[in-house]
């Protein structure tokens, strides 16, 4: 994941990272962007995206930036204030609910989160 430079023209994360469409911006490296979802679902809803375009946690074969994805999961839910908990959350294909498919992290925060998920 770190940057290897694979993007896909068609895919919106992309183009939020080449800056061709907009987004709310909350921290970027060189490696990741993490904006705020544009449906929030909580108070704080950030996606965590690596730059590299991967399609799913089930193509990602690079455990060291794996694990730095999820630091900065944690890092901007502190970040948020988030004292309280939150979720972390990885849909992956279909029935996982994945809708855009190039990998992220949201991050869910700010209220009662409710358990089992749909
Ligand atoms: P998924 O369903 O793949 O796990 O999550 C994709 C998320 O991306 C959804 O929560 C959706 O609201 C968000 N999303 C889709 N398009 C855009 C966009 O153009 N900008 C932002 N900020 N979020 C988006
Ligand atoms: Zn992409």
């Amino acid at each position: 994941m770190s940057p290897r430079g694979t993007s896909d023209s068609s895919c919106i994360f992309c183009k939020i990272i080449k800056r061709e469409i907009p987004a709310s911006i909350i921290e970027e490296t060189p490696e990741m962007i993490a904006i705020r979802d544009i449906n929030a679902q909580a108070p704080t809803h950030a996606l965590i995206i690596p730059k590299d375009h991967i399609a799913s946690i089930a193509e990602a074969d690079d455990a060291l930036e794996l694990g730095k994805l999820f630091q900065k999961a944690c890092d901007i839910a502190r970040q948020e204030r988030l004292v309280d908990g939150y979720r972390i959350v990885i849909n992956t294909g279909d029935d996982g609910g994945q809708t855009v498919h190039h990998l992220h992290i949201h991050v869910l925060g700010g209220r009662r989160l409710h358990w089992p998920p749909g």
